[in-house]
């Protein structure tokens, strides 16, 4: 059966955005964790997001033990919030195409929905642009599949478009903070892992290797650049702004309690 909609946290939806914006040149992935109800919608309070070992387009897979892994930290966020959370569908993002899902996508969601029939799909297009004003639009959708063919037939997927519904959130929880601040360091150990593949290449001259060397440093810098400087900032005038707002309840309650203190010398 079909998840009937998908509630997806506002603050998870700022973690994916992040996630998608953070490169124009590959698709990037993630997973989502959440739980199910009775009446089949899913509510998604939390995401994890994963490194890709093939960039090529339109390979997004999960291996083995990312789902695995994913499954462990779900299992410890169910017991840190007290709620039945799990793994519950995947993000992936389309940079410069369209959002709906390809034939790949509606294949591979198939197969998550073997092992779970709740499990959705989301696909984040961006640096897309409006064909008659040329601004740029960030579209979402959210997906499963379902088989056309009759029975005993070979199975043609096609895809189902799920409603899809952002609930705002008041803060940014724990474990979106926790993911958002991750993504600086997954993109740097990418690099990193490509950097370390050009040491594998034992006949390299001298300028080639401190060519490489700088382009790695450049990666870096740009990563620090439009990732990690304004997630920073981003970050110090939340605290900022939770500052000042303390300090403002902190002075009501301090005039409650002179209130409060005052009825009951009145009263007494
Ligand atoms: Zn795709």
């Amino acid at each position: 059966m079909a998840t009937s909609c998908v509630k997806l946290s506002a603050d998870v939806y700022l973690v994916c955005l992040n996630h998608a914006l953070s490169t124009e040149r590959e698709e990037v992935m993630g997973l989502l964790i959440g739980e199910i109800d009775q009446k089949r919608v899913s509510h998604i309070s939390a995401v994890i997001m994963l490194r890709r070992s093939d960039k090529r387009k339109d390979r997004v897979e999960i291996s083995p033990e990312q789902l695995s892994d994913a499954s462990t930290q779900a299992e410890r966020l169910a017991r840190t919030c007290g709620r039945p959370v799990r793994v519950l569908g995947w993000y992936h993002s389309h940079p410069h195409i369209t959002v709906w899902p390809s034939h790949v996508d509606v294949q591979t969601q198939a197969m998550y929905q073997m092992m779970d029939d709740g499990f959705v799909g989301l696909i984040f297009s961006v640096f897309s642009e409006e064909a008659s004003t040329k601004q740029g639009r960030i579209q979402v959708t959210c997906f499963q599949s379902i088989n056309q063919s009759p029975e005993g037939e070979p199975p043609q997927y096609m895809r189902l478009e799920i409603p899809l519904h952002i609930v705002p959130s008041p803060r940014l929880s724990g474990p979106c903070l926790e993911t958002l601040v991750q993504l600086p360091q997954i993109l740097c150990q990418e690099e990193l892992e490509a950097y370390s593949w050009t040491h594998q290449i034992s006949d390299l001259d001298l300028l080639t290797r401190l060519h490489n060397g700088a382009v790695y440093t450049k990666s870096l810098c740009h990563i620090a650049e439009v990732v990690g400087g304004p997630l920073l900032q981003v970050l110090e005038s939340r605290l900022s702004e939770n500052k000042r707002k303390m300090m403002l309840l902190q002075k009501e309650r301090e005039q409650l309690e002179q209130e409060l203190k005052q009825l009951s010398t009145e009263s007494s």
